[in-house]
């Protein structure tokens, strides 16, 4: 029971590493707060935290939007009392060819809202409730390619992974001394929905593992692990960190 008596919101919560992270904060001990832009699959992810003897509430919310990142900071205060681990993991991506010559602007300014504006909201209506329960954790979740670059381009989504990492080490350095840690995960390439979309063919998928060590693709529960760690009292000394997890594909 790592996180006994906590309170955790986790954002993209109905899918991928958000839905493996809310399974297993719950498991040790966590009553979450699963927010999704798509309620109903938040609310399956509330199912099946329940089904195996956990607490949990659904809300959707748009994390790009000021309002709804405020409304469900309130929801996990006014339901559970408090807020002690935010994780800030909703994220989406483009096309995977996407360079400076080919990127829409509108493809920039939609990433950018949802990948950077989510978790600077996050934040600001966060940190005030985590420092009225005296102190606690944010995740959040950031990119390989924030420290590697993409060979496959992918360049809005990469820069707004590189802002993820430069904000995540100031608030790191600001809120230390008030018991606020604030680190960032860096995934390898998964097995979810968001990369598999667009490596939808064996030979787009073998290309890929060519340029990972481990010579495949992580799963999402390997970085719901790697939160757990960062959101409990285990990791008491580590804030401001680029906590990588990618099958070794920043060191090759
Ligand atoms: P996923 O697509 O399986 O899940 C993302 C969830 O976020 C979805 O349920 C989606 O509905 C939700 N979401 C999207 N926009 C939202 C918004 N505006 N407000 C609220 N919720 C919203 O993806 P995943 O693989 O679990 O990715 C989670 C995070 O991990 C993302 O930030 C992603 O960039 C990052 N990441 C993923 C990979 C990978 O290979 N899958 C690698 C590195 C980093």
């Amino acid at each position: 029971m790592r996180l006994a008596g906590k309170v955790a919101l986790i954002t993209g919560a109905g899918s991928g590493i958000g839905r493996q992270a809310a399974l297993r904060f719950a498991q040790e001990g966590a009553k979450i707060v699963v927010v999704d832009l798509n309620l109903a699959a938040a609310e399956e992810t509330v199912g099946l935290v329940k089904k195996q003897g956990g607490e949990a509430i659904a809300t959707r919310a748009d994390v790009s939007k000021a309002a709804d990142s405020a409304a469900m900071v309130a929801l996990a205060e006014e339901t559970y009392g408090a807020l002690h681990i935010l994780f800030n993991n909703a994220g989406i991506s483009h096309a995977d060819d996407d360079n400076a010559e080919t990127t829409e602007e509108s493809v920039w300014d939609l990433t950018f809202d949802v990948n950077v504006k989510g978790v600077f909201f996050g934040c600001k209506y966060g940190i005030p409730a985590i420092r009225r329960a005296g102190g606690g954790s944010i995740i959040n979740t950031a990119s390989f390619v924030a420290v590697l670059g993409a060979a496959t381009p992918q360049l809005a989504y990469t820069a707004s992974k590189g802002a993820v990492l430069s904000m995540t080490r100031e608030l790191a350095t600001i809120h230390a001394r008030e018991g606020i840690r604030v680190n960032a995960l860096c995934p390898g390439p998964l097995r979810t929905e968001l990369l598999m979309k667009y490596l939808n063919t064996e030979e787009k998928r073998q290309r890929r593992l060519v340029h990972i060590p481990m010579g495949r693709f992580g799963e999402a529960v390997e970085i719901a692990n790697a939160a757990l760690f960062l959101a409990s009292d285990e990791a008491s000394f580590t804030t401001g960190a680029t906590f990588l997890v990618d099958g070794g594909i920043t060191a090759a």
